[in-house]
């Protein structure tokens, strides 16, 4: 077994002890595997070892890797293709390139950027499936929309024709300490739960993208449906 199999191994093994400590499904957290900065070569690794769902912060970075994994996958054949999703800050001269290639974005903050992404969403792709970043705790120099904001951009987001809403996502402030963790992560499944409850037309509002290495127990016990793990799927940067 490669190094990055045992890891994603334990990963696993972490968000499933996380669920049934909650008496959650295991399947109810998705594991996206933060692939910035490494090589394709351990993209192909995780591939082998199961892992689909990959995450990059930089466009431009992403696009090359995309592309050398589709190579690799139309060589290869079989298995279900991985599925990209755009988590780092977006620039308006990088939408285009984004929404030719990845899957999913994460951190949509602003309604200008949502209506690039739309318009320059290739049509036979199908929608590009979006989350809306919130600065959930106020953290300084932090992209994300405030969350009194959420439902407007939300319902504006969610009427773009070629964009699918999912829900949303945070970065909190690393805090140590697991009630520390969970109390961010409340609030953001809180906030969560009112836009849901407080109705977006045409929005799938299923997804709650939080959690990363050092707070992936917090955020499963609060309520994550994905957590983004880098370092302890792939080692340190
Ligand atoms: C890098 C990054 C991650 C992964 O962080 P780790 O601590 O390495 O697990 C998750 N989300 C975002 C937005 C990131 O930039």
């Amino acid at each position: 077994m490669t190094s990055i199999a045992n890891s994603l191994q334990q990963v696993r093994a972490r968000i499933a002890a996380a669920c049934e400590q909650m008496g959650r499904p295991a399947d109810s957290v998705c594991l996206l595997a933060v692939s910035k900065t490494q090589p394709t070569a351990s993209v192909l690794d995780a591939i082998a070892a199961g892992q689909q769902a990959f995450g990059e912060n930089y466009v431009q970075e992403g696009v090359d890797k995309i592309r050398a994994v589709r190579a690799w996958e139309a060589e290869a054949g079989g298995a279900a293709p991985s599925q990209w999703h755009c988590i780092g800050p977006l620039q308006s001269n990088k939408t285009r390139l984004l929404a030719a290639h990845f899957d999913w974005v994460h951190s949509v903050d602003r309604l200008k950027i949502a209506e690039r992404l739309s318009e320059q969403r290739p049509p036979e792709l199908g929608p590009l499936q979006v989350c809306l970043q919130v600065n959930i705790d106020g953290g300084p120099n932090k992209s994300g929309v405030v969350p009194a904001d959420v439902l407007e951009l939300a319902r504006a987001v969610a009427a773009l024709p070629r964009l699918r809403l999912r829900g949303l996502m945070t970065i909190p402030e690393p805090v140590s300490g697991f009630e520390a963790q969970r109390a961010v992560h409340v609030q953001a499944r809180q906030l969560f739960e009112a836009v849901r409850d407080a109705g977006i037309p045409g929005a799938a509002w299923d997804t709650l993208s939080m959690g990363m290495t050092g707070d992936l127990e917090a955020a499963v016990a609060a309520g994550s449906t994905m957590v983004r793990i880098g370092t302890a799927v792939f080692g340190a940067r």
